[in-house]
């Protein structure tokens, strides 16, 4: 037996940056026009490039 979802499921979109010096790792919401291995801000700590490392989806409640 099998049971229907009540809900319809949200799934909110996730960007994680990496840094390409010291590996730091930042999640954030996709933003429009994200795509993996895009160069996007300097590293915060060690001022470095970071690029988009995976996109994602989770299933928001
Ligand atoms: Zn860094």
């Amino acid at each position: 037996m099998k049971f229907k979802r009540k809900k319809e499921e949200i799934i909110t979109p996730y960007t994680i940056e990496q840094c390409n010096s010291c590996n730091a790792i930042l999640k954030r919401k996709f933003k429009e026009g994200d795509y993996v291995f895009k160069k996007t801000d300097t590293c915060s700590s060690c001022k470095g490039q970071m690029s988009i490392a995976k996109i994602f989806g989770e299933v928001s409640a």
